[in-house]
């Protein structure tokens, strides 16, 4: 068994849901671009329930590739419904 653990503050949780994901500099699409990092393997603990998998930790970015550049959830620059700001 494998689990995820997000790190999303609530800015960027907001950011996830009212910007759009476009690239801050070329405007293109951008592509979904998880960073995942294995923090435990073996036996782990979640929630005082043991159990035996990866544990990883997931960072949710985003990639241009028009620009070969990753883009943090908090560089993203376009609301999705206001754009007069
Ligand atoms: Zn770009």
């Amino acid at each position: 068994m494998s689990s995820y653990e997000f790190e999303l503050r609530p800015k960027e949780l907001l950011r996830l849901l009212f910007f759009k994901k476009i690239c801050p500099d070329c405007m293109n699409k951008l592509v979904k671009k998880n960073d995942k990092t294995l923090l435990e393997s073996g036996w782990y603990n979640m929630s005082g329930t043991y159990y035996y998998g990866n544990k990883y930790h997931l960072k949710l970015l985003y990639y241009c590739k028009n620009c070969s550049k990753e883009i943090q959830l908090h560089e993203l620059r376009y609301r999705k419904f206001f754009n007069n700001w």
